[in-house]
Parts: C-alpha cells; structure tokens; sequence
C-alpha cells in the first residue's frame, strides 16, 4: 500500500480497528454499517494475509490447476488422455489481477461507509489512544473501543527461514514466477499440503518433511491415513518423524540436513511450520494488555483483552482460519453496539484442506470426547458415491461422530468433500439424532448422499 495523507479531521472515533485482514475489515464494515464513527489502520494492504498472501491466492491456484488432476484422474482409468499445461506468467498476472481489483473494491466499501482509513503502523500509546505512523505523517487518534486484528506471520527459525534464494515461506512461494522441478515441504499442514499439490499438479516432485508421526496432524487419524495414502500414490516422498536441523541454499538448490546427518536436495524448499502473532511492536504493554506463548494476545470469554480492547482473529490464537476472525468481528462488533451481553460461544468450528482429496472437519472428534459418555462413528466410503465415481476419485469416505446418540462431528477426506462442510456445520449445531435424518431431503445423485450414507450406517462405539 502506497502512503497516502491520513484523513484530516476529527481524530476521535468510537472505534478505532487494527489491521484491515478478514477480523478487522469485517468490523470496521459492520460498525460503520451501524452507525459508528470509525477509522481502519493498516500498515500493509487491505485484505490482510488471507487476500494477499493466504487464502485466495492458493485457491486461485488450486482452481487454475485442478483440471490437471482430473484429467490424471480420468486417464488413469483410460477414460481421457493428453495434458493440461499452466501458463505460470498468465496464472501470476491473473491472481495479481483479481486480489488488486478485490483490494480496489474494498477501498471504495470504507470510503462508501465513511470510514477513515489510515495507511500506516498502529501501536496503542495509552489507554484509548493510538498512534499511527507512516513514512510521510504521525498521527494520535483516540478511541471508545479499539479492535486489534493485527493477524501473523509465518514462523521461522535460525536454520530453518527463507534466505531470499532457494528457500522460502509460504508468501515467498506464492511470488514464484516458475515453479522449481522439486519442491521439499517442511511442515505437513494445512499450508504446506496445498502448496505441495499445487506444485504437485504442476509437474514438480514432491517431498514432504515432518517431525511429528502423521501428516495433517490436526484431522482424526484415519483421514490423516487416508490422505497420505492418495498422496503416496501420486508418488509424494512423504517423511515423517523426521528432525530437521537446517534448510539452507547450495548452489542453488535447497539443502535440508536432518539432526540424523541425511540431506535432502530440491529446487525449492518451503518452510511451513505454522505462524506466530504480529503483537511484538504494538504496544500491548501501554494498556496492559497480556500475552501468552508466542504473543498471542490474552483475551476474556467476550474476546476483550482489556476494557473496551478486543483482540480477535488470528492474534487471539483461538483459532487461525480467515471465517473465525469474521465471525469474531460480528461478535465484538454487536457487543459494542450493545446488542450482545453473553460470551462468545462460535458453535461448530468448520476447517477444510483444499485441493485433490479435500478434508473437511467439524465440530469434535473422537478424541475431543473421550470420557465425555458414549461415543460411536458411523462412515460411508466415496467408492459408493456416483459422484465420486463420475470424477474417478473415489478413495476417502465420510465419518459421523456421535456422542450419546446425537451428532457431534462430522469428518470427511476425498475429492470435493469440502462441499459437505456446511450442512455438516447445521446438522452438528442441531445435535442430529436418527430421528432428524428423515426430515431433510438430500438430493441425487450429489456427493451430500455420502454423508447421508454416513449418517444412516451402522455405528460402532469407540
Ligand atoms: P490477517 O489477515 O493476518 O490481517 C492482519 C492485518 O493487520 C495485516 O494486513 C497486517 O498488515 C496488519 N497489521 C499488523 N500489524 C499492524 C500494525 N501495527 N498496524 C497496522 N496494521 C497492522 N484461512 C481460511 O479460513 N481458509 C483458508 O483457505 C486459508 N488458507 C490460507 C493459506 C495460507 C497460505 C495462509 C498463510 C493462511 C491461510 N488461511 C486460511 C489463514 C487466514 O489467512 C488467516 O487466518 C486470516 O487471514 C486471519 O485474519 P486476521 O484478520 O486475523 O489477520
């Protein structure tokens, strides 16, 4: 973002926001939505991390290259033959496109709202104060309520961080103009597992490196089984339980060394290991505002860090996905307006891996209910499923998780499976029970009848 003047007048407002990502944008259109007088800091770009460098560019990958995959698909049952090329320069320049007239869009929804937009660095100087900062101005604005949604970055250590040349983090692999013949994954989650299908897809070798057991360590351990199955067979070097010491450039290429003295060569390698908050420059300390592990700020049942100071998305730690700092914003946003007196209570939380095989989640599973009464799975498997049959990728299934007969999470890996997540998220908020499965029709042929396979299958007690 280029600095531009801040806005001239009127320095007060009933709410100041931090970080205009998912969480503070949100807010920011919400409150000025209802009335309140609102100024939005950013010192980057609008959007954030999920805009910019996070969510939407890697989906716009993974459309872009998803033919790719099922054309594979097809041609491995003979069905279809030939290739799909991507042009990596047109793809660049297309992402580049839609995040700037997304970010243009979303600059014209704060002028339309009123709301005044400060293109600088925020850090909170006292108690309902802030100061920005730009290359060119200072300013003090002073709030009513101030929302922190200042979002993270991704973690690095001293041997393991991009270096500017053969390695790079996930921001550094989303500005590749061409993607390496090999590329190592350190870190088997979420990020890394999309990023290595989209490299994947586009004719790069993949190896993935991890220090716990499984890959996508978070999802119940038959999708993670599962998924490294499907990946395996697409001929992912897939390491588990290994300790890395460094990742470094040689000549070129990326060089990893394990603590057992082995070495891993690629083009690329891209270091996923998961993020830490952006809190270390902002101040906290002025309105005794307490952190926690990395700098995860500490925040009350009401998401508020310290009287009229709210902390939510991923800088709160509770949970690092783009629709929970949404959803955190609506909350914070109506309990200023006063409409909202009760804690935040988000209900089921839904997560999805993209790409081919997708894995969705939500609400709990088995190990979340352990001791918590009579807990029973019911699956249904995709091979059943016209619709995955239709697109000829019908490894992954459909898992129910129940606890004293009513839903209490559902889970799913496969082809698309992501399209279940949000009845899934409603028949979980509703507690389901078998009587429930009969009032809804799902229709046919549609991949939603695997989860009505999984609902109506017999279950078994964990
Ligand atoms: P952010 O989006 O990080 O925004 C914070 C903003 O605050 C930034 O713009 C930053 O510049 C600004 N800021 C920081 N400090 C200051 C300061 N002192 N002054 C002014 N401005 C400041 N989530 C999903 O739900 N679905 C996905 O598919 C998904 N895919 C992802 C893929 C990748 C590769 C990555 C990295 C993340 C992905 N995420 C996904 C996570 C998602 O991007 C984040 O959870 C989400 O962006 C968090 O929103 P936020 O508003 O808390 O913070």
């Amino acid at each position: 973002m280029t600095s531009a003047d801040f806005p001239a007048e009127g320095r007060n407002y009933q709410l100041v926001v931090i970080g205009a990502g998912p969480g503070g944008f949100d807010a920011a259109i919400d409150a000025a939505s209802n009335g309140l007088k609102v100024a939005l800091v950013e010192k980057d770009m609008l959007g954030g991390t999920c805009l910019n460098a996070g969510c939407i560019p890697t989906k716009l990958y993974l459309g872009a290259t998803g033919p790719i995959h099922d054309l594979a698909a097809q041609a491995k049952v003979k069905v279809a033959s030939g290739e799909i090329s991507v042009d990596m320069k047109v793809l660049l320049t297309r992402k580049d496109r839609f995040i700037g007239a997304t970010r243009k869009a979303m600059g014209q929804k704060l002028k339309t709202l009123g709301i005044d937009l400060y293109q600088g660095t925020a850090k909170v100087s006292g108690k309902g104060k802030v100061e920005v900062e730009s290359p060119v101005e200072k300013a003090e604005l002073e709030y009513e309520n101030l929302i922190i949604a200042a979002g993270s970055h991704p973690t690095a250590f001293p041997n393991i961080a991009p270096d500017g040349e053969a390695v790079v983090d996930s921001t550094g692999f989303l500005a590749l103009d061409k993607m390496p013949e090999s590329l190592l994954v350190v870190g088997a989650g979420f990020i890394g597992l999309e990023m290595a299908q989209i490299a994947s897809r586009m004719g790069a070798k993949v190896t993935i490196v991890d220090a716990l057991d499984r890959i996508a360590v978070y999802e119940d351990p038959e999708v993670s089984k599962t998924l490294h199955s499907i990946f395996k067979r697409s001929k992912w070097n897939i390491r588990t339980g290994v300790k890395v010491a460094s990742v470094k450039t040689v000549d070129g290429q990326a060089v990893l060394e394990t603590e057992d003295g082995e070495s891993i060569t690629a083009g690329k390698a891209l270091i996923a290991i998961g993020r830490r908050p952006n809190s270390a420059d902002l101040g906290l300390e002025n309105a005794e505002i307490a952190t926690a592990g990395p700098g995860y700020i500490n925040v009350n049942e009401s998401l508020e860090a310290a009287p009229g100071i709210y902390a939510i998305g991923d800088i709160n730690g509770i949970t690092l996905l783009a629709h929970a700092a949404s959803h955190q914003a609506g909350y914070v946003v109506r309990r200023i307006l006063g409409e909202e007196s009760g804690p935040y209570a988000p209900g089921p939380m839904p997560s999805i891996l993209y790409g081919s095989p997708e894995t969705m989640r939500v609400g709990d599973m088995p190990a979340d209910l352990e001791g918590k009464g009579k807990v029973e799975t019911s699956s249904f498997p995709l091979a059943a499923n016209p619709i995955a049959q239709s697109y000829a990728s019908t490894q992954g299934f459909v898992k129910v998780i129940w606890l004293d007969g009513k839903v209490k999470g559902v889970t799913a890996v496969g082809h698309h499976v992501a399209s279940l997540t949000t009845t899934s998220a409603m028949i979980v908020q509703e507690g389901w029970t078998s009587e429930d499965i009969h009032k809804v029709i799902f229709p046919h042929p549609t991949l939603d009848e695997a989860l009505l396979g999984a609902l109506k299958a017999e279950r078994k007690e964990v």
